[in-house]
């Protein structure tokens, strides 16, 4: 089983739960891996402390053949991220600013663009603990963060048939990252802070969520009084899998790397059997 913990914001807790929920399942017996796709700031291993064996990650870039280019300007035209500049005896291309799609290659009729690579972060992997564990670690200033997930996300299908369950924590938001990372889970938990401004996240990454088809479930952090989110899931007929109270002592762990497991083992345990039950 793929699961995707989601959330509209960060802060939310989304990482919190999926490291400790990672802990959990590891600790009744299943086979676990823990993929953190958060690439900009992936802050899992911080819990685990594990030695990550680190392979670098490539993206697509165009690279001129010069004595075959007629400086045409056809590649830059067709470049919808203005990454190329041509003109006579110029051709220049801005490495940060392609996003590898190849149509600069497909529009040249004179064969003079060849293939190329970027290094756009790294892979780190530790498959001996349990949970094991996977992430994507995007370059300093580096924008291409889907083509990184989407690289994570290819290793991760080479090894998921030795797991029962994989813990996918995404990035924050609603943008094109998430997406890549809910496309193809069986599952989505969606981790939403019981505030005004949590609530109003949570209501975008509804919508998100809405317009892709995906069905979720969802986890209220920080539950206080549920007065907005509620009756918004009464009227959306969504499920809420748990309601964890806010409380200082989890926020007091996590600022320490510490997991909140023996606290909460019945709120993860409650949360699997109702993943399980949705599932059969
Ligand atoms: S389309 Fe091909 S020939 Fe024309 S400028 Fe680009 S690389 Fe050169
Ligand atoms: S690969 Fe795509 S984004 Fe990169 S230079 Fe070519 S057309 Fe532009």
């Amino acid at each position: 089983m793929k699961v995707a913990v989601i959330s509209g914001k960060g802060g939310t807790g989304k990482t919190t739960f999926a490291i400790n929920f990672s802990k959990f399942l590891s600790k009744i017996g299943k086979k676990v891996l823990l993929a953190d796709l958060d690439v900009e700031e992936p802050n899992g291993n911080l819990f685990f402390n594990y030695p990550l064996k680190y392979s670098e990650s490539y993206t697509y870039i165009p690279k001129l053949i010069k004595e075959n280019c007629a400086y045409c300007r056809e590649c830059a035209e067709k470049c919808m991220f203005k990454a190329l500049a041509v003109s006579k005896g110029f051709w220049m291309l801005f490495p940060e600013l392609c996003h590898g799609c190849r149509a600069c290659e497909y529009v040249c009729k004179f064969e003079a663009i060849a293939e190329d690579k970027r290094c756009i972060g790294k892979i780190g992997i530790n498959e001996v603990n349990n949970p094991s564990f996977i992430e994507g670690r995007l370059n300093v200033g580096e924008v291409l963060t889907t083509s990184l997930i989407k690289d994570v996300k290819k290793k991760i299908k080479r090894i998921e048939e030795k797991y029962e369950v994989v813990v996918m924590d995404a990035p924050p938001g609603t943008s094109c990252p998430v997406i890549e990372v809910v496309k193809d889970v069986d599952k989505v938990i969606v981790v939403a802070e019981d505030s005004p401004f949590g609530f109003y996240d949570f209501t975008l990454i509804h919508d998100l969520l809405s317009e892709l088809n995906k069905d979720y479930h969802l986890v209220i952090n920080k539950f206080k009084d549920g007065k907005e989110i509620i009756p918004f899931c009464d009227k959306e007929s969504i499920n809420v899998l748990a309601k964890i109270p806010l409380e200082k002592n989890i926020a007091y762990k996590y600022s320490k790397g510490e997991f909140a497991l023996d606290e909460y083992d019945e709120v993860f345990r409650d949360v699997y059997n109702k993943l399980i039950e949705v599932e059969n």
